[in-house]
């Protein structure tokens, strides 16, 4: 009698969280169409340009060289002045780094349901882009990958590393982080994010690695590489699910992330010729507030 009470008591939590994060991302979705609205009616502004370099294919080199040559750019980085203590102060586009209150990345500690729907990658063979933009290396993918979620489909972007690791799993970083920048037909970004933890060679970072560009420049189209973002997925694509935002400026809000629970490896070589050409690109973890984190189902 006992127990079944306590099941029922359980089943009933679950739905009412279920119901609360709907709730939520209803909220942050309609509020993500508002902001899109207002952006479209505002001249552009360095907020966009922003956007643009943390989720589009766009010239965000060309920004970074601008800035280097005493540009309208806004300059942030991570540590000094410039750095994430900081970002709120230096645009009003910046606002929500300082104000908001569904920021990422955030330590995945206190999990409060289970999440079930797998996500369905579709990630192709194709010639890249990479480049240095001076926050981090980034790989801009060609059209027609993506995954879908729910139903929903979102197009892979581009796909980027931090280092060390921005999410921090009860406490714990990783070495690195690579995350996978998608965005739906109607605007919305979901972001998957992977715990890259220091060990054996990651082989299916080979190529990547061999074209990383040394310091912030253009981005270079390689076409006699082809990348398939596939091979860099964990086996298990369990995931860790909550609602955030960008973890750059300006951190905008209402972004789907899936930390997928299992790490890849990468190798001590291969983290330090990242750190040469990147110094250290991770926020520090923000406040959970009343956000849900949802874990993997057991034996996903
Ligand atoms: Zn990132």
């Amino acid at each position: 009698m006992k127990s079944s009470l306590k099941f029922l008591t359980l089943v009933a939590v679950l739905a009412i969280g279920a119901g609360v994060l709907g709730g939520a991302q209803d909220a942050l979705s309609s509020e993500k169409k508002e902001k899109k609205h207002e952006q479209v009616a505002a001249t552009p502004s360095a907020g966009e340009e922003a956007v643009e370099e943390e989720t589009g294919r766009g010239e965000a080199a060309e920004e970074e060289e601008e800035e280097a040559a005493g540009g309208h750019g806004i300059k942030w980085g991570y540590e000094g002045k410039t750095g994430p203590s900081r970002w709120a102060k230096l645009s009003k586009d910046f606002r929500l780094c300082g104000g908001g209150t569904t920021q990422s990345p955030i330590d995945i500690s206190a999990l409060t349901g289970t999440s079930v729907e797998p996500i369905e990658f579709d990630y192709n063979l194709t010639p890249v882009e990479i480049v240095h933009n001076g926050h981090t290396v980034q790989v801009n993918y060609q059209p027609g990958s993506g995954i879908t979620v729910g139903g929903k489909r979102y197009e892979l972007l581009q796909f980027h590393f931090h280092s060390p690791s921005e999410h921090s799993v009860a406490g714990r970083q990783a070495a690195m982080e690579l995350h996978f920048v998608h965005q739906s037909a109607d605007g919305e970004l979901a972001v998957v994010g992977i715990l890259m933890e220091a060990g054996e060679e990651n082989m299916a970072l080979r190529e990547t690695w061999a074209m990383m560009p040394k310091k912030a420049g253009r981005p270079r189209l390689e076409e006699r590489v082809l990348i398939n973002a596939r091979d860099l997925l964990p086996r298990d694509k369990g995931y860790y699910r909550y609602m955030g935002s960008l973890t750059t400026p300006p951190c905008s809000e209402g972004v789907n992330w899936y930390l997928l629970t299992q790490p890849i490896s990468v190798g001590i070589e291969q983290v330090q010729k990242f750190a040469a050409a990147v110094d250290p690109n991770n926020r520090p973890t923000q406040a959970l507030n009343n956000r849900l984190v949802l874990a993997p189902m057991a034996g996903e």
